[in-house]
């Protein structure tokens, strides 16, 4: 893993996801190497996206250009992160993200945190009240699956941990299922698990498929022909606008969700219909 530091000229960007008004990336690059990870695709280079997952940056001035840009930023949710985890290992020692959060909570931002570490619990201390969300991603509670395709990321069980942690401080806590992978994730045993974990912890359901930008494809080929290998070939169809594959697994999650009485919805509508 290569490590280093570089140096920004912006911290809050301005976001389209939906619900968030900034995001804010205290690194460059991320240690968890999620294997459907289309980060990459955001920086349009194949260098970048070629050396994904073995670098990890720290936006060394982050806290100083955030630090002004708060002074005249219009009050709105910021994500943090959105092409990277905020709680990779290095976090662990630069404390990049935790400056950050300190600062958004002082100028009463909104802070919506997003990420498959458990080393958010460190800063339990700050993260309480309404002006805090976090939302956990979990494809799978099968952690020999989850180490093949997160092999750096938190294990599923330290994930459940930190939406417990966080609702018995009540916090307001969120499930990313996704990306859902045909024939991979997508069986209702293993999606029912992951919404029973909404369940306990009251937490709501974003979820999402498998989304085939640049490179991920490439990045995912070698592990689906061992995994999965009668889907590989179908997988770009499945995926298509044109398959109804997307409907009738949405239709699963929803009726699950129904059933459990968890607030659920499509974690990007627009593009994701
Ligand atoms: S944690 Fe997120 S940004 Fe990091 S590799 Fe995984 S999907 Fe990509």
């Amino acid at each position: 893993m290569e490590y280093g530091i570089v140096r920004c000229k912006t911290a809050l960007s301005p976001s389209r996801l939906p619900g968030l008004a900034y995001s804010l990336n205290p690194y460059f690059g991320c240690e968890h190497g999620c294997l459907y990870c289309y980060s990459p695709s955001v920086f349009r280079s194949e260098a970048v996206a070629r050396s994904w997952g073995t670098f990890a940056k720290g936006k060394s001035n982050i806290a100083e250009v955030l630090a002004r840009e708060l002074q005249h930023k219009e009050k709105g949710t910021v994500g943090v992160s959105t092409v990277t985890d905020p709680y990779q290992p290095i976090e662990s020692r630069l404390q990049l993200t935790r400056t950050c959060i300190q600062l958004l909570k002082k100028h009463d931002f909104k802070v919506s945190i997003q990420t498959k570490s458990s080393l958010v619990l460190r800063d339990l201390d700050m993260i309480s009240g309404p002006k805090f969300e976090v939302g956990v991603t979990i494809t799978t509670l099968d952690s020999a699956l989850a180490n093949k395709m997160e092999p750096r990321a938190s294990p599923p069980d330290a994930r459940r941990e930190v939406l417990e942690r966080c609702h018995d401080k009540k916090v307001e806590t969120w499930i990313f299922l996704g990306p859902i992978i045909p024939h991979l994730n997508d069986d209702r045993e293993s999606l029912e698990r992951i919404i029973q974990v909404a369940k306990a912890t009251n937490s709501r359901i974003l979820f999402d498929k498998l989304n085939l930008r640049p490179w991920v494809m490439e990045n995912l080929t070698s592990f689906l022909a061992k995994e999965t290998p009668d889907s590989l070939e179908n997988l770009p169809a499945l995926l298509s606008a044109k398959s109804d594959y997307w409907r009738r697994t949405s239709a699963v999650v929803e009726s699950i969700c129904r059933d459990l009485d968890v607030r659920c919805e499509r974690a990007f509508p627009a593009i994701t219909q």
